[in-house]
């Protein structure tokens, strides 16, 4: 693929950067045994292995739903390690859907910036750019449980983009989807990814999914 953006000829400060770190987990199981990892600003980077290697254990202490036992996590220069995950500028998008159900599909994708006390404008603004990013426009009164599974996908990544992260982490997004609609979601993530310079970390044990979505893959 070829990349759109000059970002491979500056010179930047890594957007994520794990430095030696190391996961033990509290019954004694070692789960990661000291990984570097410098992403850019605007990456798209896909972390690939097997189911077990520790792939969902990695991200989710870049996340800050895990501690880290050893080495240092740092987001847009600055170590998180003892950052709560509401205070460190990421999203996540999990494999099942985390949709609210007594929700609209607008309402679900302007939650975040509504708790942040967003006017009735800006909600209406950011429910009509989303909707339409991820492909929902008509759909934005539908309730999730009137909604396929890849629309709900489609709600979900409206949602964590219009909460406007630094970095978005995603964990096997699409692995329970079928062939064609997974198809499809990848497509129009690419598409997303291209318009929102957004930094990405998508993991996958699939790596036909991962050449086919990122500029790197680890
Ligand atoms: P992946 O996402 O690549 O499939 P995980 O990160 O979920 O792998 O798991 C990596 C390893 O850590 C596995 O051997 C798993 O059994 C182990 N593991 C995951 N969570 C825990 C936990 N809470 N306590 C102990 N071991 C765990
Ligand atoms: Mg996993």
């Amino acid at each position: 693929r070829v990349s759109s953006s000059p970002r491979n000829e500056e010179l930047r400060m890594a957007e994520v950067a794990l430095t030696s770190v190391e996961k033990t987990y509290p019954n004694g199981f070692k789960a990661i045994h000291g990984i570097d990892i410098d992403i850019q600003d605007g990456e798209f980077i896909a972390l690939v292995g097997p189911s077990g290697c520790g792939k969902s254990t990695l991200l989710r202490m870049v996340a800050g739903l895990e501690s880290i036992s050893e080495g240092a996590v740092s987001i847009s220069g600055r170590e998180v390690n003892k950052l709560e995950p509401a205070d460190r500028d990421i999203a996540m998008v999990f494999q099942s859907y985390a949709l609210y159900p007594t929700m609209t599909v607008a309402k679900n994708i302007s939650y975040g910036p509504r708790l942040r006390g967003a006017s009735k404008a800006e909600q209406s603004e950011i429910e009509a750019k989303w909707t339409e990013m991820v492909g929902l426009r008509g759909f934005e009164d539908r309730w999730p449980r009137e909604l396929s599974g890849g629309m709900r996908k489609r709600v979900d990544i409206g949602r964590v983009y219009a909460n406007d992260p630094d970095v978005l982490l995603m964990d096997e997004p699409f692995g329970a989807l079928d062939a064609q609609t997974k198809e499809r979601m990848q497509s129009d993530l690419l598409t997303t990814w291209q318009k929102s310079k957004k930094t990405v970390v998508f993991v996958t044990h699939d790596i036909e999914e991962a050449i086919f979505l990122s500029d790197k893959i680890i």
